[in-house]
Order: structure tokens, then sequence, then C-alpha cells
């Protein structure tokens, strides 16, 4: 039988993801200033509009079928906003549970085990009253390192998935080579290395370090794909896919169609970036350097579904 994942729109075949990126925001902002601030700091009604014409987009243009929202609470996650993109974009999204590397009050004295049961209720029976179940769990490590509050982070989705059994996307600091930590603790904690995914690894050419990583299990994410960067970045692809690596690569542009990083909604509107990059200039790159469609059709379709699959 084939395995079924989560929406925000419910339910669907892991065998109809389709077209996937695995690692896109529709908003990632701060929680907090919203709350204080709202309208004044993020007008939602023009994120919706950008954000269905941004997916729209790549919907008609590449065939994008399903995005994977990475984004969690302390990034405001907004499920019912991601569904409205969902419904008017004709896109499917995969949304989160899990938290970013954070260091609030909140989390600084709490243990992991305390921690985890708020995720674990989500997972299991909804984000509070929208009825949607994360399909995903979003943990990461910044530029402190895997220290003592981060290590209890990844512990908590560590536990979340062992209860859950839902799949792990892990941001990486590759300046600190923090997936040798973080694949530490994952597998001491029990986790299965093959439902993860060490994410940002498209920020490095530093082949040695992807190959060593990828030597135990994890599928990596090149899913910050830039227009400024595609060539460079498909060239370190190449290299690894031609190395045999390529069942366990995903792609994607960690894009939002509005976040907190120094821009407003106006002059974000002449951003040359967008969600369609990977398919435009990416996966052809990779076509000229000899890479098969076969293999590239495992970037965007297959792997992506083994991953959701296992
Ligand atoms: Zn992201």
């Amino acid at each position: 039988m084939t395995k079924k994942i989560n929406t925000v729109l419910g339910e669907i075949a892991v065998n109809d993801l389709g077209q996937t990126l695995c690692h896109e925001h529709v908003v990632c902002v701060s929680p907090s200033f919203y709350h204080a601030f709202k309208k004044n700091w993020m007008d939602k009604e023009q994120v919706v509009e950008r954000a269905v014409t941004l997916f729209t987009q790549a919907r008609e243009e590449c065939g994008l079928s399903t995005v994977v929202d990475g984004t969690p609470i302390d990034l405001y996650r907004d499920v019912n906003l991601i569904k409205s993109v969902s419904q008017k974009s004709g896109v499917n999204f995969i949304v989160s549970s899990g938290i970013y590397y954070n260091y609030e009050l909140a989390v600084r004295r709490k243990s992991a085990q305390y921690l985890s049961e708020f995720f674990i209720n989500e997972c299991k029976n909804g984000i509070l009253d929208s009825g949607v179940l994360p399909g995903i769990l979003k943990c990461a490590t910044g530029d402190r390192g895997v220290d003592e509050v981060n290590s209890k982070l990844l512990e908590a989705i560590a536990i979340t998935h062992e209860e859950t059994g839902l799949p792990i996307y892990a941001h990486n600091e590759h300046r600190l080579k923090t997936a040798y930590k973080q694949i530490e603790i994952f597998k001491n904690m029990g986790a299965d290395l093959e439902k993860i995914i060490i994410g940002h690894c498209s920020d490095t050419d530093d082949v040695e370090y992807l190959e060593s990583v990828l030597d135990n299990g994890c599928y990596l994410g090149f899913d910050r794909i830039y227009p400024s960067a595609y060539e460079r970045q498909a060239k370190t692809m190449a290299t690894l896919i031609k190395k045999g690596y390529g069942d366990r690569m995903v792609v994607s542009h960690d894009f939002y169609a509005y976040g907190d990083t120094g821009v407003d909604l106006v002059s974000h509107n002449n951003s040359k970036r967008d969600f369609t990059t990977v398919h435009k200039l990416l996966l052809p790159a990779l076509r000229q350097l000899g890479i098969t469609d076969e293999q590239i059709r495992k970037l965007t379709v297959d792997n992506p579904q083994a991953y959701f699959s296992k």
C-alpha cells in the first residue's frame, strides 16, 4: 500500500508528490515582532498575494507540485496562511513541527523531554485547531555550533522523531561542520539516519565534507540554490552524483514570499529570486555537465518520494 503524507489540505499518497522542493517558506518572520506590531510588521494579505503569484509561477512554468515549508514555530509558522496559499496556487504544502536554533528564555531551562511533548502532541493531534498535521520535523544548528542549549533542542526533535516516525530536516552550519555533531546526537538517540536531511549543503563546495556526511546514510539538502551561484553549485552536485550519491540528494531554494532579512515588501518585489531557479537554471546546468534526465528526475521527484516513504 502506498504511504500517505500530511499536507495542509489533507493526506496525499507519497507517489503523488510530483516535482518537489524540499525546503522553502511562505513566510519567515519574527513571531514576537509580528505579535507586537501586526500589520505594521507584515501585511498578511499582501504576503498571501505575493506567495500565490510566486508559487503559481513555479507550478505553471516548472511543473512544481509540492513544497516542504520548513518554517518552525519560532520563525512564524502560520498554517492557516499556508493553507490559503496552497488552495489559491494549486501547490501542495507539507508543514513542519520543530524549532530553529533558539536561545529564548522559553527553552533554556526546559528539558528535551518537556519540549518534545509539545511537538509530539501537535504531530499526533494537529496544529492547534487547524486540523493540519505536520509532515516533517525541523531543527537547526547555527553559528554557536552544537552547544548545550542546541544539543537539547536536537534531542527534543530526536525524541519526537522516535515517537511519531516523522522524518527530520536539520539545518547545518557548514563552516563549523555541524552535521557531524548533529548526526552523532541523532545516532545516540536511535534515530533512523535514512530519514534525515542535512540541510544547506549547497552553501559549501567541500566535497570531502559532504561525502563524509553522506556516508552516514542521510540525505543532503542542496536547498539554497541561487541565480548567482547555481553554476558552482551544479559542479559540486555533479561531482557527488558521479561518485554515486545521486539517490540521496534533494534540492530547493530556501526562499520565501516574505521574510525578515532586511527588506520590506515593496523592495522585496524587485528581488531576482523566485521558486524557479532549480528548474530553470540548476537542472539544465547539471544536464550540461553530463547528468542524465533519469538522475535529474531523482533530485526533484524520486528522492523526495523515497525520503517520505521510509
Ligand atoms: Zn529555511
